[in-house]
């Protein structure tokens, strides 16, 4: 079964209820959220009735809470070494474990970071510090799915081997997983019409049964751009047909396709873009 939705909002006074109303909205059976401002780190307390109260409305929606995602702030970052900087983000991440917990949610997605000038070597080897020593102390079972980037700057995690090579210094690996994100993925330099040949690549790398997430995005630049700049579906250098192909593909059937496309006017598209992909699958 396909299961798709998008990025939502999540306010303070509606909480995940308002989450839950917006995905189905656009005709969603799963969404991806934030558990406060993607950009910042202020946090309101989880009223746990309203929790209760969105898990029966998801319920009753066709929502498997399983398959719903939540979002890291993009603030976090495990690959600074800088040592206040590197605290504060551990501690962040810690925090948000829990939240993920009382939201009742299983994955959390999270940029694994940026080197911030020191390189990728030692990047790779601040996050797996860091992913050790949260997940030592960690008494959730939440899973931290590390997403593909672009290559943005000095973003870790542009390609596979980065991937692979956190996943191997992390101790407790079944904690882990993978999101990738086809525009950030044909932003890194991967060519998506050859989507089949990437996701052997993956297997034999990772292991295909890690990945537990896939952001559904155009992309508006080049392969190989290394921007992140999202496009609508079938708008961008991707195009729906490759799009398509992806969200086909049945090796990942069960792996939920989240749209973080941009908004038109102010508006969502993503009610109309869930229709067009449900209109083209087979
Ligand atoms: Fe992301
Ligand atoms: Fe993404
Ligand atoms: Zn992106």
């Amino acid at each position: 079964m396909l299961i798709i939705g998008s990025h939502v909002g999540y306010k303070k006074d509606t909480g995940l209820i308002g989450s839950v109303k917006e995905a189905i909205t656009y005709g969603a059976n799963t969404f991806m959220f934030y558990t406060g401002a993607p950009q910042n780190t202020i946090r309101s307390n989880i009223d746990l009735d309203k929790v209760k109260e969105a898990h029966l409305l998801m319920e009753e929606n066709g929502i498997d809470k399983n398959k719903v995602i939540v979002h890291a702030p993009y603030i976090i970052n495990l690959a600074n070494g800088e040592l206040s900087k590197f605290e504060f983000s551990c501690n962040f991440l810690s925090e948000e474990l829990k939240r993920v917990e009382a939201f009742g949610m299983k994955y959390l997605v999270l940029h694994p970071g940026s080197h911030v000038g020191q390189g990728t070597k030692i990047g790779i080897k601040n996050i797996i510090t860091a992913l050790n020593r949260i997940l030592e102390k960690d008494t959730t079972n939440i899973t931290i799915l590390l997403e593909t980037m672009a290559g943005k700057g000095s973003e870790v995690g542009k390609n596979f081997e980065e991937i692979k090579q956190i996943i191997v210094g992390v101790n407790k690996k079944d904690r882990i997983g993978v999101c990738i994100d086809t525009c950030h993925l044909n932003d890194a330099g991967y060519n998506l019409t050859n989507f089949n040949e990437i996701l052997t690549e993956f297997d034999k790398m990772i292991g295909i049964d890690k990945i537990k997430c896939i952001h559904i995005n155009d992309s508006k630049n080049v392969i190989n751009s290394h921007k992140d700049r999202h496009e609508n579906i079938g708008k961008g250098t991707i195009g729906l047909e490759t799009l398509i192909t992806i969200i086909n593909n049945d090796k990942l059937k069960d792996v939920p396709k989240i749209l973080e496309t941009p908004y038109i006017d102010g508006h969502a598209p993503y009610k109309e873009e869930i229709e067009l992909i449900k209109s083209k699958i087979k």
